[in-house]
């Protein structure tokens, strides 16, 4: 079986908008645990293809799956986001009035009321796993500091630490170093590096130091196609990446 291992399957997907091919014939295969970097230049369609995961565009044709049993197109936003598919946007949506702590609290709950949420005690279980993800976000001195607070990296680690309150198996990230300095983005590599394994997770990212330093399998998209594929070393030296992204 060539699924073995496949969390996230896309093969063949096309999506049109207004007779302009943004997503054009597109694969992509994530295995569990596995860390891939995804880089193209502007208009490539990488924002299209997370739209498309997430369910919140649906594509012209295609296959979609999540493990060899969820079919993605037949099911809502909501319901992808329920089986385990969690997306980090760009910019962080915390909220600064509350602690780190009450933010990552929230993030547990999911959609439910703030009152509802801080009435229910935690369990001893439900502070085991915070605590947890407050030390892998190192954020551990910070919990009671409001998110507001926080330095920009900060406040972008810990929306990676809500996302993570709901144990996603496949973790979408856009662009998770725009605007931090050269520490925040060392340390925010060892994060995700840290999280595959237990985690698929898909990270969009135009800065190439960065993409380097995770030192992953990525994916070059160019006109909502794959351009190419391997390690940064090896897609460096492939001319059409030099001529349509590196190059340029
Ligand atoms: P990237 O994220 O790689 O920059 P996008 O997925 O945002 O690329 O966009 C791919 C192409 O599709 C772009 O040319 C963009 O203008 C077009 N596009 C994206 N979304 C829409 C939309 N809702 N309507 C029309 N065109 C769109």
């Amino acid at each position: 079986d060539t699924r073995h291992n496949i969390l996230l399957y896309l093969e063949g997907v096309n999506k049109t908008f207004d007779g302009f091919k943004a997503i054009d014939d597109f694969n992509l295969y994530i295995k569990e645990g596995e860390l891939r970097c995804i880089i193209g230049p502007n208009g490539a369609g990488k924002t299209t293809m997370m739209d498309i995961i997430t369910g919140k565009t649906r594509p012209d044709s295609g296959q979609v799956w999540l493990g060899s049993r969820l079919n993605l197109l037949t099911m809502t936003e909501a319901q992808i986001a329920n089986a385990g598919v969690g997306r980090k946007f760009q910019k962080p949506t915390v909220i600064g009035c509350l602690s780190v702590w009450h933010n990552l609290e929230l993030a547990m709950a999911g959609p439910r009321s703030v009152w509802a949420t801080f009435r229910a005690k935690l369990t001893g279980e439900q502070k085991d796993k915070l605590a947890s993800i407050l030390t892998l976000i190192q954020l551990h001195d910070h919990a009671n500091i409001a998110a507001g607070n926080l330095s920009h990296g900060q406040k972008q680690w810990l929306e990676i630490g809500m996302l993570l309150m709901q144990n996603p198996k496949l973790l979408l990230v856009d662009e998770p170093v725009a605007g931090m300095t050269h520490q925040e983005m060392d340390r925010t590599a060892e994060l995700l590096i840290g999280l595959a394994g237990k985690h698929s997770v898909v990270v969009v990212e135009h800065d190439m130091d960065f993409v380097r330093s995770i030192d992953s399998q990525v994916t070059v998209m160019h006109q909502g196609h794959v351009l190419a594929e391997g390690t940064m070393s090896k897609i460096q030296q492939h001319p059409q990446v030099i001529d349509v992204y590196l190059g340029g």
